[in-house]
């Protein structure tokens, strides 16, 4: 059988793009794009003319009976998003997962991904950290979940939309406090890129003052929350009770 590469493209440098992902993307005979059009201008750039077809959320389930039998069949498939790594909060998922259930194929051409990028130049800890995708759109429903992310411990990666980072950034005032360290890496690879990291509080004073921070692509990270020092740790704690038992 052939075999479904999953394929990484930039996130906005087109330096970034792997020279296995050219080799790939040159050699299958089909390229699975969660957009055409807009992939064809990349593979435009990389005089890339091989034959694309579309596979986004709406189509996914009915492609990856098409794609398997191709796999079957002895043809090679790539899968590219728009940018940056297929099925990290792209399209992909159900495709891979079909075809891993059938046992065929499946190779990784990893490269950019927003969320890796963005850990790698925080300054956070980056020994334990979660993905937690994109935040819900509705305040209620991104306040809840701010809310349940409280008593995380480890680093927290998030996709935003730039229109709602200030919300956002209130939200996390409101949920997880004013000191909470927060950083925003914003246009990754690409011109404008900026990496800006403060307390909540002022991270959002920071956002009103500059009106520029609400266009392009970002990623937001949140520190975990730090183990209280005023927190009496376990075995002191029973000591003390000891203590206090002998003291009666
Ligand atoms: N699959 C992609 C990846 O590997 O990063 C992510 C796709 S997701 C639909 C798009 C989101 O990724 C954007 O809304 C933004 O949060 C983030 N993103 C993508 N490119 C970025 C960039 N150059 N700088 C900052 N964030 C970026």
């Amino acid at each position: 059988p052939g075999t479904l590469y999953v394929v990484a493209t930039p996130i906005g440098n087109l330096l970034d793009m792997t020279q296995r992902a050219i080799a790939v993307l040159s050699q299958v005979d089909v390229i699975a794009c969660e957009d055409t059009r807009h992939s064809g201008r990349l593979l435009q750039h990389f005089s890339i003319s091989n034959r694309t077809i579309s596979l986004h959320d709406h189509n996914e389930r009915q492609r990856q009976e098409q794609i398997s039998e191709w796999l079957k069949a002895g043809k090679s498939v790539a899968l590219i998003s728009d940018a940056g790594t297929p099925l990290i909060s792209d399209p992909g998922f159900h495709l891979v997962r079909h075809c891993r259930s059938e046992s065929l194929n499946v190779v990784p051409v990893p490269g950019a991904c927003a969320a890796i990028a963005a850990l790698s130049v925080a300054g956070l800890p980056t020994d334990r950290f979660t993905f937690e995708g994109f935040l819900p759109s509705k305040q209620g429903a991104r306040m809840s979940t701010l809310e349940s992310l409280k008593d995380e411990t480890r680093t927290m990666v998030f996709y935003d939309a730039p229109r709602r980072i200030v919300d956002t950034v209130a939200d996390i005032v409101n949920t997880l406090g004013t000191d909470r360290y927060v950083v925003i890496a914003r246009e990754i690879t690409k011109t404008f890129e900026t990496i800006y990291g403060d307390t909540a509080s002022e991270l959002l004073r920071w956002l009103q003052t500059d009106a520029n921070q609400e266009k392009g692509e970002l990623v937001l990270m949140i520190e975990g929350k730090k183990a209280s020092s005023d927190e009496i740790p376990p075995l002191a704690r029973k000591t003390l009770a000891l203590l206090l038992k002998e003291m009666k």
